[in-house]
């Protein structure tokens, strides 16, 4: 076999025929991916790539090229014979903590899932945040701990590791960079690669729509939701998306241990009704879905997950035992009477930010015990001096700003109000 770089075509062409608005071949854009990751295309040159792709954007065959090609950019995992393999995706919303009820559920009906998940930033929150709300939690599990507890617990809750999908962490800085980050191609081989190279047989995508969400519209969502079936199905992966409604928070929590809590009285039957449909869409057709959060068998799941992987399991009946004590409550009444018309899920978020919850850049530390929980959906009736949300602060912190937020993000109206539906649209198989 000759050398793989020779073989490329020379970057100068790669470049000029991106530049002309050329249609790119697979080869081409293997070469660019592969060039990106062993550092043969310099910073200016892979920039330059991309913001020509962002400005002519790619074809749907091009954006399977790219996608298969990120997800050979790495490591691409392979788990033994067993269970149909199963994950599942959110674009990402406020107060979104289905993956962590979804898992355990998913598990229970028989399926392996080895879920893999990000941090939270900005208005919208991160699965392993929540995750490590719980005391010892542990999300760096190495593939061969993956691969113990696919075997012994049918799947685990943990972070990406770096081997998977190296394109996407380089190509993402730089969209990021350039601003170039909103660009349905771009989106789709960042998130799709990812996920294939975990090694899924099975995909749930849950795009979101709305005020709290990347995707602004149900419009916008959709044609992502298309982009992404079409690729993974291209790539022999049977996915599902459900755009769903993020123009209000999902459930009442947002903030790490409060939506931890949430997530236990949802495996445990209770929680928000919003929250446990959603939950249940996501499972997919799974027959007994519903049944595994009624009968404890999603719950039991999500404690032995939490023992495996370090995590205190008394917290599952003893939610005080979650990281961040000692925080002090302030209520937001209603000012009036009146019905909710609507909840801000973009400034509820920023509320969450400000009172520490979340990040605004990669890294910063956050506090697992603040947050906040809303107690009217739109829809209900309420009378002056009702609570409309608690604030849960630290001494104080960003309490004020918090406050603003909260009391711009709720409206009231005098007649009656229909809220959007849970769940816009399903595509794919
Ligand atoms: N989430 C991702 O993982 N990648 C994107 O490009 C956008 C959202």
């Amino acid at each position: 076999m000759g050398d793989p770089i020779a073989t490329r075509p020379p970057v100068d062409d790669l470049l000029r025929s991106m530049r002309d608005g050329q249609v790119q071949s697979d080869e081409a854009i293997q070469a660019f991916v592969a060039g990106v990751v062993d550092g043969s295309l310099s910073r200016p040159q892979a920039a330059a790539w991309v913001a020509w792709a962002f400005a002519r954007t790619l074809s749907p065959p091009e954006t399977v090229a790219l996608t298969e090609a990120m997800t050979h950019s790495g490591t691409v995992l392979a788990w033994p014979e067993g269970p149909e393999v199963w994950d599942k995706h959110s674009t990402g919303g406020v107060g979104d903590k289905a993956s962590l009820i979804l898992a355990p559920m998913m598990i229970a009906c028989g399926r392996r899932v080895p879920m893999l998940s990000g941090r939270g930033l900005g208005h919208t929150g991160g699965t392993l945040d929540k995750l490590e709300a719980i005391p010892g939690f542990r999300t760096d599990l190495t593939v061969e701990a993956m691969r113990a507890q696919l075997d012994t617990l049918g799947g685990f809750l943990c972070g990406q590791t770096a081997e998977l999908a190296p394109a996407d962490r380089v190509l993402y800085a730089l969209r990021d960079e350039i601003q170039a980050v909103p660009s349905i191609p771009l989106i789709v081989g960042s998130i799709l690669s990812k996920k294939l190279a975990a090694g899924v047989q099975r995909l749930v995508l849950d795009v979101k729509a709305g005020r709290g969400a990347f995707m602004p519209t149900v419009a916008a969502a959709r044609d992502l939701a298309h982009a992404l079936v079409h690729a993974a199905q291209a790539h022999g992966v049977r996915t599902r998306a459900l755009v769903t409604q993020m123009d209000r928070p999902l459930g009442e929590a947002i903030g790490n241990a409060l939506e931890v809590a949430e997530c236990l009285d949802t495996l445990r039957g209770g929680g928000p009704k919003d929250l446990r449909a959603l939950c249940v869409a996501l499972c997919a057709d799974a027959p007994d879905a519903e049944a595994t959060l009624d009968d404890g068998r999603a719950l039991a799941v999500f404690q032995r997950i939490v023992e495996a992987q370090g995590g205190d399991p008394r917290v599952v009946d003893d939610p005080t035992r979650l990281r961040g004590a000692g925080c002090a409550a302030f209520v937001v009444e209603a000012p009036r009477d009146g019905v909710v018309s609507r909840t801000d899920a973009f400034d509820l978020g920023l509320a969450s930010v400000r009172l520490g919850a979340n990040r605004m850049r990669a890294g910063d530390p956050i506090d697992p015990g603040v947050g906040l929980v809303v107690h009217a959906d739109p829809g209900e009736a309420v009378v002056a001096g009702q609570p409309l949300v608690t604030l849960w602060h630290r001494d104080g912190h960003g309490l004020e700003a918090a406050h603003t937020l909260v009391t711009r993000a709720i409206d009231l109206s005098d007649g009656s109000v229909s809220p959007d539906p849970l769940v816009h649209e399903v595509l794919g198989a």
